[in-house]
């Protein structure tokens, strides 16, 4: 179901003391389509803030090293005190580890911020993960790491369920479901692919609707694993009211 594409098999899983990863956690969206109120990565699930869920996951995973929360400039206070707490909470990484930098006006312009930060002491892998996905859980982020022993680009992914239709003009058209699958986070990349693939396209002014497109538009292949179908994106109030209810601590 998810086929192995041939990616170049690096050395790094034969490093005594594994691969060296960090995460970038874009989450300087405004969420609009949730309604009025704040930056949706702030909002409460069973109590904590969306971005915590996901940091609280991170923070667990032995081979995170480093993290970068990309975020708008007015969170700053609240970012701070938030990355404060967990790294104190956690005692794993210093707050030298766990940084903040700020986005740019499209998701795309946000994580390739944060790309630059490391790339005076580039990590071997990255990890990029919408803010916006409380709920990614150890054994999807366990799956993607796994994918990047043997592969450029990793993605989770899940078969399309509904059937498709495509609107038209005046009319409506089904579309063949066969072979598609939905897309998540987070997506893992060898670091050296997924920098040239960012720096690419901002030169070239292409934005993607994922970072994985763009190593894509290199011509390099995307290998997909198995996604969850908990590992939601929060958008809309609904989605919000579900997570609520499906959300897995780590
Ligand atoms: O808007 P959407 O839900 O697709 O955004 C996905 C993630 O990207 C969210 O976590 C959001 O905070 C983040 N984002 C960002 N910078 C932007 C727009 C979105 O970091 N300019």
């Amino acid at each position: 179901m998810y086929p192995a594409h041939g990616g170049r098999s690096p050395n790094i899983a034969n490093k005594q003391q594994g691969p060296d990863v960090a995460v970038i956690i874009p989450a300087a969206g405004s969420g609009t389509r949730m309604g009025p109120g704040d930056n949706k990565v702030k909002r409460l699930v069973r109590g904590h803030p969306m971005l915590e869920w996901s940091l609280r996951c991170f923070l667990g995973v032995p081979q995170v090293r480093r993290i970068i929360v990309v975020m708008r400039n007015q969170d700053g206070d609240w970012m701070r005190d938030l990355l404060r707490e967990m790294v104190r909470g956690f005692g794993r990484l210093s707050t030298a580890h766990v940084k903040l930098v700020v986005g740019g006006a499209e998701r795309q312009e946000s994580v390739f911020r944060g790309l630059q930060t490391l790339d005076d002491a580039p990590p071997d892998w990255v990890l990029v993960h919408d803010g916006a996905r409380p709920n990614p859980g150890r054994d999807l982020v366990g799956r993607v790491l796994e994918g990047l022993e043997r592969n450029l680009a990793v993605v989770p992914a899940l078969p399309v369920a509904d059937t498709l239709r495509r609107m038209g003009t005046g009319e409506t058209k089904v579309v063949d479901r066969s072979g598609l699958y939905a897309t998540q986070t987070p997506q893992g990349f060898h670091w050296r692919i997924l920098w040239e693939a960012h720096r690419t396209a901002h030169r070239d002014g292409v934005l993607g609707t994922d970072d994985a497109q763009l190593v894509e538009a290199l011509g390099r292949p995307v290998h997909m694993v198995q996604g969850h179908p908990a590992n939601l994106k929060v958008t809309t109030g609904v989605d919000l009211e579900m997570m609520e209810r499906i959300m897995t601590p780590p």
